[in-house]
């Protein structure tokens, strides 16, 4: 049995307000799965994956995450452990629209103190392989809402992430454009990234995941392999 990269352990997430966003959930993940959450609006898909990057904290229970305990950081570790171990990716992008193309990759590696000739050169091959290596010195205004989405991929990979999560990152997109997200990440599974992908998508799920699992309610409600043709 290989040590799970995540493990939640009874996580609750509760506001003052309303049911529990999450109630108990026990889920492991293991290093290299490509894991699908899926769920109607409301199911706690954002709160699962937001307690696994460290932006959010449970009401109850523990968070896992490559042997650190994301649960009890403060601020700044949880910073820091993002910034180590973390790519995320949302819906619309996140890029800063002040910055090219390619600062805006190298920034992670920047607040890591990463060295600026070694952070320019992985930002040049990562926008390379993304497909998006013409417009390094453009401004993301100028791009199209995929290629847009390819740079934060780019971003989310500067620093080599243990761990990458995407909240609906096809969900802004057109089909085209969709599909070239799904092939990049479903590229990226292939290659041994850990992947967490909060999806209302049905055929993201099933082209880059090889798990999926169902919230309802704040409660997992299905957790299965995805059965795959090859
Ligand atoms: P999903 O991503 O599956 O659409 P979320 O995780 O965003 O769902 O939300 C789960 C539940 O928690 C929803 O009922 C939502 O209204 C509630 N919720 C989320 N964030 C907050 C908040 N900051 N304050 C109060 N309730 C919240
Ligand atoms: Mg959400």
């Amino acid at each position: 049995m290989t040590v799970p990269l995540i493990e939640l352990c009874a996580v609750s997430r509760r506001y003052d307000e309303g049911p529990p966003a999450l109630n108990e959930v026990t889920l492991s993940i293991a290093p290299g799965e490509s894991v699908a959450v899926l769920g109607p609006s409301g199911s706690g898909k954002s709160t699962l994956l937001n307690l696994v990057a460290g932006l959010d904290r449970p009401s109850a229970g523990t968070v896992t995450v490559d042997g650190v305990r994301v649960d009890q950081l403060g601020e700044s570790a949880s910073a820091r452990y993002r910034r180590a171990r973390i790519g995320l990716v949302f819906q619309f992008f996140n890029l800063l629209d002040d910055l090219t193309v390619a600062d805006n990759v190298m920034l992670p590696a920047q607040l890591a103190g990463t060295a600026r000739g070694t952070a320019q050169r992985r930002a040049t091959e990562l926008l390379g392989t993304l497909g998006v290596g013409r417009h390094a010195s453009a401004y993301p205004g100028r791009l199209s809402g995929g290629e847009r989405q390819r740079v934060a991929v780019a971003r989310a990979l500067m620093n080599r992430p243990a761990l990458l999560l995407a909240d609906e990152p096809t969900g802004a997109l057109d089909t085209a454009a969709g599909e070239d997200v799904q092939r990049l990440l479903t590229d990226l599974h292939a290659d041994g990234q850990t992947i967490v992908l909060v999806t209302h998508d049905l055929a993201l799920a099933e082209s880059c995941a090889t798990r999926t699992v169902h919230l309802l309610d704040g409660r997992v409600a299905a957790d299965s392999a995805v059965a795959r043709v090859r």
